[in-house]
C-alpha cells in the first residue's frame, strides 16, 4: 500500500465509520451499500489538498469543472437502483473520480463506467488498481449510446443531469432492470425508473443538483 493510503491509516478508516453512521441516521438502509461505503476510502479518490474533508457530507471538485456526489447522494443513489438484489451487470455514466465505481464493485459482479473526459478516467484507473479492484471496467466514451456490447444491465446509475433518459440507456436496461438518474435542467429531481413487464415506471424522488450530461467524448 502507498503512504497515501496508510498516511491518514486508523483516522481514515474511524472517519469513515462515523460517516456510515450519519448516513444510516439520515435514513440510508441498505446494510450492503453501508458495508460497501464503510469499505471504499473515499479520501484516495480526491487531490490530497481536500484529503481532510473526504468524509464530510460535501461535493468535492475533481477537477474539469466536474465534482465528486456527496456520501449521502452517492448512497442514496445506489440504494435504490440495487432494490436489495443482487447485481450481475451494472452501467456508470460519468466515471468522474472513480469513487461510486470503486463502490459499485463491492455491489455488482461486473461493472462498466463510462466517461468522457480522458484524464479523469486515467486517473479514476490509476485508483482502482492501487485498491485492485478487477471487476470494473472503464471505457472513454459518450455515455448517450450507453454500452451496447456489454448490454442488457441489471442496473444503470447515471452520475449527469439530463432532461430525459437517452434511449439507448432505455434500450439497454434488462428486464426487472432499474435505473437512477438526476432528471430535468434548472431543477433536477432523482429519478427512477424500473423496466417490468416490457413497461417503463417512473418514479420522482427529492431534488438534487448535478452537473450536466454533455454530448460527445472529449480528447
Ligand atoms: N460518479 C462520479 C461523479 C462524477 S460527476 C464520481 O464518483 O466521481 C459526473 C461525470 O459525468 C463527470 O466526470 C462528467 O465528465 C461525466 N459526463 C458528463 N457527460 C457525460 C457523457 N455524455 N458521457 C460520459 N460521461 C459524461
Amino acid at each position: 500500500m502507498s503512504a497515501r493510503h496508510t498516511g491518514i491509516g486508523m483516522t481514515s478508516q474511524r472517519t469513515r465509520l462515523r460517516m456510515v453512521e450519519r448516513l444510516r441516521e439520515a435514513g440510508i438502509q441498505d446494510e450492503q451499500v453501508l458495508a460497501a461505503m464503510a469499505e471504499i476510502p473515499r479520501h484516495i479518490f480526491v487531490d490530497e489538498a481536500l484529503a481532510h474533508r473526504a468524509y464530510e457530507d460535501i461535493a468535492l471538485p475533481i477537477g474539469f469543472g466536474q465534482t465528486i456526489s456527496t456520501p449521502l447522494v452517492v448512497a442514496r443513489m445506489l440504494e435504490l437502483v440495487r432494490g436489495a438484489r443482487s447485481l450481475g451487470k451494472v452501467l456508470e455514466i460519468g466515471t468522474g473520480c472513480g469513487y461510486q465505481a470503486a463502490v459499485l464493485s463491492r455491489l455488482a459482479r461486473e461493472v462498466y463506467s463510462v466517461e468522457r473526459i480522458s484524464p479523469l478516467l486515467m486517473k479514476a484507473r490509476v485508483r482502482l488498481r492501487e485498491l485492485r479492484i478487477a471487476n470494473v471496467r472503464l471505457k472513454h466514451a459518450d455515455g448517450h449510446f450507453g454500452l451496447k456490447e456489454f448490454a442488457p444491465f441489471d442496473a444503470i446509475v447515471m452520475a449527469a443531469a439530463a432532461s430525459h433518459v437517452p434511449d439507448a440507456l432505455l434500450e439497454q436496461l434488462a428486464e426487472g432492470g432499474r435505473l437512477i438518474m438526476p432528471l430535468g435542467t434548472r431543477e433536477q429531481y432523482l429519478t427512477l425508473v424500473e423496466h417490468t413487464d416490457q413497461e417503463f415506471s417512473y418514479k420522482t424522488l427529492e431534488e438534487v443538483r448535478f452537473v450536466p450530461l454533455l454530448p460527445g467524448a472529449q480528447k
